[in-house]
């Protein structure tokens, strides 16, 4: 419905409109009855529905009305399914629909920076590509609903650690490579109809109130529409969130936030167009989401059952399998060991914890897909301590001997791993390591299936044949993994994230998670991969990596010209052929390399990723679209994106580790960046300009190095070292070494030349 908002806020009094912008209490915002204004709710997210039926505060955490358990994003991520995870949001916004939510809060886009990071479970990667896509997939699908999704949490909250007062450090190229560019295609793309700050500092300013965040590049620089929300808590100081672009603070502040704004506007230190500018932001989502409500909405919860299952088993990552040891027989005897198979650990602890609608029995599912098999349980170790039990360790181990395999069941206790704080250690609880140590020294066919946010080290690893990552897989993980375990479905999800073999290989490890409230990303754009690969060292399991029970060929690579221009697109395509003999799903991964640049870079990073499906024997054309930004880094120095004039290595792969089809393309800047040089301006660097370098030449010929290498003349007599001095000579350093030759007043004249005339 069309509306005039402008002339609606023109009636507003100051104090009705500060009041618009902060909530009536925790989910709702406010109403204002003498204008008509109506209120709508909004509630967590991202992986399910958290309507609280009972108190209005974060207290009421685990009285929700029952939803979808979906996988977490973590788990989402590894599905690499643009649409799937459209499916996943078209669920969510029918859920919504049918509480009468008008905003979900989610998807979370933050890098896993570090596989410490409490929330990592709720986030999707370590690339901000493959995040971004994902993210903005989820976004279209809850939104496709009528509902509005949040996009969250922006930005650079990558530790739960102090969260709400730290300060990211972080450089401008890191910033917008990595940290951004992880929100930046999901807004540009999904164009969330809301964006939640988060409670930290970026570079020394709350980003609740933080004008280069939520106005410059946010609204400006990407376009977003929508408005901002605080994370529930995160205003500083409200008046000033208000002119830096943040709209609505939540939860109700009591009034306090509203007064704020009032005195503020009253003292002319904020003004009121400011206000009317936030107000209409609000008011725009709010009769959208009244606009598009469903009052009868209901949804299917057996079909939204079985979405979370088929979820499930597209995201489980089959991490090792050793003589093809999966997927298991349907007979013999299998032992079930571990307290996670009766108990298990779906999804995470904090605002995203939900009430399931059902959950599925493990040990009921592996009955069913066993066949003839007769499955024994033992639970090996509990949950709530890390203390060994030697009843129950011993137990397990009889369970095992009497086995033909055994499956144990093993992964992160909830009280490791949650919002609200981060872990200090990559390992599994000492009774779970005894249970894997003690099984694997007396049986040989051993499975390990982890539930768990992000990565664990697996000193155990080449004891077991075989692991399966069921990550935090929601309600139907149970059905899913029985599906996996005994191949009526191929495991298809790969890794989103790296396994790093030991916690302090991880690049941030050395700044993690910092001093006091400063938390320094000092590792930069060398994030995940981007670091393993650069340092050649050879992590757990890498990023992209995941098996199946079928086999896929890679071949005719195609790149469609081998020379553009930065302002063209490039298609490149890749036959796949499934040559095994079950039907099964692959993940094609395209990364770019620039082959020669003058800034650090990344060996390779991922700009294309596709998942087919492929009956045996069966082959598909695959193909991605590059463009710019494929092969661009960001110039802080022009502040855009830059590609550099030169050759472009395209690496297809089944993971970041194991490059198939490789192709060059040549890719031509069009942007001319004029250099400005100065008296402190290397001869090095000038010698590299093609037009400057004849100007220089004939200045060093006037000095003591006239013919030193590097001038583009070779001459034996010149050293090595010369040669180098020179090259790094600033151009004042030629005026001094000239015996008076040159001058202050000549150089002067040469630097008009250079910076004017070419
Ligand atoms: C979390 C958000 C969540 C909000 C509302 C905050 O503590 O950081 O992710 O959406 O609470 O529950």
């Amino acid at each position: 419905m069309n509306r005039d908002l402008k002339k609606l806020i023109s009636t507003m009094t100051l104090e009705e409109k500060a009041g618009l912008c902060s909530g009536f209490d925790f989910w709702n915002t406010k109403a204002i009855e003498r204008l008509d204004i109506p209120s709508i709710m909004m509630t967590d997210g991202p992986h399910g529905l958290r309507k609280q039926r009972a108190s209005a505060d974060h207290l009421g955490l685990f009285d929700s009305v029952p939803a979808t358990c979906f996988p977490s994003a973590a788990g989402l991520a590894t599905s690499w399914d643009r649409e799937l995870l459209r499916k996943v949001g078209v669920a969510l916004g029918e859920e919504c629909q049918a509480e009468q939510v008008g905003i979900l809060l989610g998807p979370g886009a933050n890098i896993k920076r570090s596989p410490l990071c409490g929330r990592n479970f709720e986030y999707f990667s370590e690339d901000p590509y493959l995040s971004t896509e994902l993210a903005a997939e989820h976004i279209l699908g809850v939104q496709s609903q009528g509902v509005g999704a949040s996009l969250k949490h922006f930005a650079a909250n990558n530790q739960e650690h102090r969260r709400m007062t730290t300060n990211a450090v972080v450089d401008e190229r890191t910033l917008r490579e990595i940290y951004l560019a992880s929100f930046e295609g999901a807004v540009k793309k999904g164009q969330p109809w809301t964006v939640m700050c988060a409670y930290n500092q970026l570079n020394g300013e709350y980003c609740a109130e933080n004008q280069r965040l939520l106005t410059d590049i946010l609204k400006d620089e990407w376009g977003h529409e929508g408005f901002v929300v605080s994370d529930w808590g995160a205003v500083n100081e409200r008046a000033d969130g208000i002119a830096a672009g943040l709209e609505l603070e939540m939860p109700a502040s009591g009034g306090v936030g509203d007064q704020k704004i009032i005195d503020a506007v009253r003292e002319g230190r904020l003004s009121e167009q400011k206000l009317d500018a936030a107000v209409e932001r609000i008011l725009r989502v709010i009769y959208k989401a009244v606009d598009y409500r469903k009052p009868a909405a209901t949804y299917d919860m057996e079909a939204h059952h079985q979405l979370a299952r088929e979820v499930a088993r597209e995201s489980m990552v089959l991490l090792k399998n050793e003589d093809r040891i999966l997927p298991l027989k349907k007979g013999g005897r299998i032992a079930v060991v571990g307290a996670l198979a009766k108990q298990p650990r779906y999804q995470g602890g904090g605002s995203s914890h939900i009430k399931p609608t059902k959950m599925d029995d493990l040990m009921v599912e592996l009955a069913k897909a066993g066949g003839s098999a007769e499955i024994s349980y033992a639970e090996g170790y509990t949950l709530n301590t890390d203390d060994m039990d030697n009843v129950l360790l011993n137990e397990a181990i009889q369970a095992a001997k009497d086995a033909d395999v055994t499956i144990i069941f093993a992964g992160l206790p909830d009280r490791y791993e949650s919002e609200g704080f981060d872990r200090t250690h990559l390992g599994l609880p000492n009774n779970q390591m005894k249970l894997i140590e003690g099984i694997t020294a007396i049986q040989k066919q051993v499975v390990v299936v982890l539930s768990n946010g992000a990565p664990i080290e697996m000193p155990w690893i080449d004891d077991v044949k075989a692991v399966l990552e069921a990550y935090l897989g929601g309600q139907a993980m149970g059905g899913a993994i029985a599906d996996l375990l005994f191949g009526d479905a191929n495991p298809c999800g790969k890794l989103a994230e790296t396994f790093p073999a030991q916690l302090s290989d991880n690049p941030s490890y050395l700044f993690f998670p910092g001093d006091g409230d400063t938390v320094e990303y000092k590792e930069g754009i060398y994030v995940g991969y981007r670091y393993y690969d650069k340092k050649k060292m050879r992590p757990l399991f890498p990023f992209g990596h995941g098996l199946s029970y079928t086999n896929f060929e890679y071949s005719d690579m195609t790149i469609s010209k081998s020379q553009i221009e930065d302002t063209e697109t490039l298609v490149v395509t890749v036959n796949v052929k499934n040559i095994g003999k079950l039907a099964g799903k692959e993940i094609v991964q395209l990364y770019v390399r620039d082959v020669k640049s003058s800034v650090s870079r990344p060996d390779k990073e991922l700009k294309g990723f596709a998942k087919v499906s492929l009956e045996p024997g069966e082959q598909s054309t695959v193909s991605f679209t590059l463009d710019k930004r494929s092969f661009a880094y960001y110039h802080v120095g022009l502040q855009d994106w830059h590609v550099e004039t030169g050759d472009f290595e395209l690496l297809v792969g089944k993971s970041s580790a194991e490059m198939v089809l490789t192709g060059t393309v040549h890719v031509k800047s069009t942007t001319s960046i004029k250099p400005r040089y100065t008296r402190n301006s290397t001869v090095g660097d000038i010698m590299e300009n093609p037009l400057a370098a004849p100007i220089i030449k004939e200045l060093v010929n006037q000095t003591p190095f006239g013919g030193s290498a590097n001038t583009g003349e070779s001459d034996e007599s010149s050293s090595d070292m010369m040669a180098a001095f020179l090259n790094y000579l600033p151009l004042r350093g030629l005026v001094s070494f000239s015996a008076g030759k040159l001058t202050e007043e000549s150089l002067d004249q040469v630097l008009v030349k250079l910076n004017g005339g070419l």
